[in-house]
């Protein structure tokens, strides 16, 4: 698998966030307490299978957004927005969409129906999608809409979806 420290560090120079220690631990999937990324190993394998190593980079860029927005901005707002932040990241990287899209679909695969913390991934995808298409047209700013909310779910833990 592709090293993550070295994903981090470049994501986080790029985006202007804090790099993150990685850490293999005991999680279902992906999580940041805003300093150190938590990461199952063998879920970020099935991402890097599914978006490559671009996939893996949207679930560090993901992470580092909720330490940008804020880690108190918590349920379906602040996944948009983290969403939004990683796909900003990725257009500038110069990923292609099929990256992105490949993780929201390996997400949907674990659980295609959304849960109180986070949107549907199919619902997250075409969000990502139309943030991605925007970015790469316009360049334009973080859309109202979606701008984070102060409804709070669990301020410390900030996970890439509901597992
Ligand atoms: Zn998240």
């Amino acid at each position: 698998m592709a090293d993550i420290s070295k994903l981090i560090n470049e994501t986080a120079a790029h985006m202007g966030a804090t790099p993150m220690n990685a850490e293999s631990a005991d999680v279902n999937c992906a999580e940041t307490d805003g300093h150190t990324l938590f990461y199952n190993p063998s879920f970020m394998s099935q991402i890097e299978a599914a978006g490559g190593e671009d996939g893996l980079r949207f679930v560090v860029a993901h992470e580092l957004g909720h330490q940008l927005g804020g880690m108190d901005n918590g349920g379906h707002a602040g996944e948009f927005m983290a969403d939004e932040f990683a796909t900003r990241c990725l257009v500038e990287m110069g990923a292609d969409f099929e990256s992105i899209s490949g993780v929201f679909g390996m997400l949907h695969g674990m659980n295609p129906n959304g849960s109180e913390t986070h949107p549907a991934a199919g619902s997250r995808s075409s969000r990502a999608q139309t943030v991605f298409d925007s970015e790469r047209r316009h360049g334009v700013g973080i859309d109202e809409e979606i701008a984070p909310t102060h409804k709070r779910v669990n301020p410390n833990i900030k996970d890439i979806t509901y597992c």
